[in-house]
């Protein structure tokens, strides 16, 4: 009897925590880094004004998660460096643009701390933008001020590849040894004009550069901790974390399992590399079969929601709690997304976890929106100095 006196106080406790956790999800803002809705809906067009079927945001489940302020991603490929980089972002900001007009009940752009605020009091979701990839800049800073003028507020100064500003994480070949010429040229313009720096993505080396030329604090949108998935370049290490924190900046968990978990990032890399062989060793109507059977036959092992958690505690370790944010990488993931965190209805999971850690308020929404927006406010006004 006692046991199930026990049993049914931990769940009525629980029930409670959950209920609280809905609730600040609702009363918070919650500020995503990064989500590639563009690139989703440029593969394959959904009206994101209802509940799709596929992908990991619409404005329904944004609702439902509480989510105010997702980063829409202006994603272009590396591929496009000197081929189309800049047409491709005003086509993908057109498209962002487009949902503000199409739906202005629902969406609005934010090109400021000041408008995400005020969005969210009047029950809007803010669409700020950030661009994934330097590349459009196409050497020339008078495209920085036009993507400054059409809202872009981020920059990640490249992609998988080494581009005209700076070498890769993703990259072996190291062509500039951190940033080029004009890539130094670029940091020092982003800060005259209050366009965030994006450390995500970037070598260690761009980052050691970025980190002594930046007079402003830096983000990195959609990073997680190197120290769970060691070697991992794309991730950033317990030094770098140090550094980034000693001048203000933060650091957004990625959700993906890859970046979460040592387990699941070799098995994406070997399912890549199989999936790669495959390619090269079969013609295309043959090599979708197999992969599909290769698909089945070695199931991915997800992180879960304590995984992503983990993330979170070990930069609070590390730096404390003002230098930490969420950047989930929803809609560019694909299916590798963590057990409870799977889509952006499940912010509220998030905070449950954080209330069953003991956070207090002030410390769940410094990590769901307060330590991004005093960045981003930090390089408006330096701008305006
Ligand atoms: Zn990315």
């Amino acid at each position: 009897m006692w046991i199930g006196l026990v049993c049914f106080l931990i769940a009525s406790d629980n029930d409670a925590v959950r209920s609280q956790a809905l609730k600040l999800a609702q009363e918070t803002i919650i500020l995503d880094g990064h989500i590639d809705v563009p690139y989703r809906l440029f593969e394959k067009m959904e009206d994101i004004s209802i509940r799709t079927a596929s992908g990991d945001f619409d404005y329904v489940r944004a609702r439902e998660g509480g989510l105010n302020a997702p980063f829409m991603s202006i994603y272009v490929p590396a591929s496009m460096e000197d081929n189309g980089a800049k047409a491709h972002a005003d086509l993908l900001i057109d498209m962002v643009e487009g949902f503000a007009k199409q739906w202005p009940e629902k969406f609005a752009i934010a090109k400021s701390p000041a408008d995400v605020e005020r969005q969210f009091e009047q029950g809007l979701i803010s669409l700020p933008m950030g661009m994934e990839n330097g590349a459009p800049i196409e050497g020339d800073l008078a495209n920085l001020r036009h993507f400054y003028d059409r809202g872009i507020r981020y920059i990640t100064l490249t992609h998988s590849k080494a581009n005209h500003i700076c070498d890769s994480s993703y990259d072996e070949e190291r062509i500039w040894h951190g940033l080029s010429p004009f890539g130094k040229e670029l940091v020092v313009a982003m800060n005259q004009l209050g366009v965030m720096i994006d450390v995500a993505h970037i070598s260690d080396e761009t980052f050691e550069q970025v980190m002594e030329l930046s007079k402003v604090p830096v983000i990195a949108s959609h990073s997680s901790c190197r120290h769970f998935t060691p070697g991992m370049e794309r991730n950033m290490s317990d030094d770098m974390i140090k550094k980034l924190a000693a001048k203000g900046g933060v650091i957004q968990i990625n959700f993906g399992s890859y970046f979460i978990k040592e387990e699941s990032r070799r098995a994406g890399d070997t399912m890549r590399k199989e999936i790669m062989k495959i390619r090269e060793e079969h013609p295309e109507d043959e090599a979708k079969a197999l992969i599909d059977a290769y698909r089945a036959e070695h199931a991915f092992p997800r992180a879960n929601i304590q995984d992503v958690m983990a993330h979170i505690e070990h930069v609070i370790g590390l730096v404390g709690e003002d230098h930490v944010g969420l950047g989930s990488d929803f809609d560019g993931v694909g299916d590798t997304l963590p057990d409870g965190l799977r889509d952006v209805s499940q912010f509220p999971n998030l905070i449950y976890e954080m209330l069953k850690n003991g956070y207090s308020v002030e410390r769940i929404q410094k990590i769901c929106s307060g330590n991004v927006l005093r960045v981003w406010r930090q390089v408006e006004a330096y701008s305006q100095k």
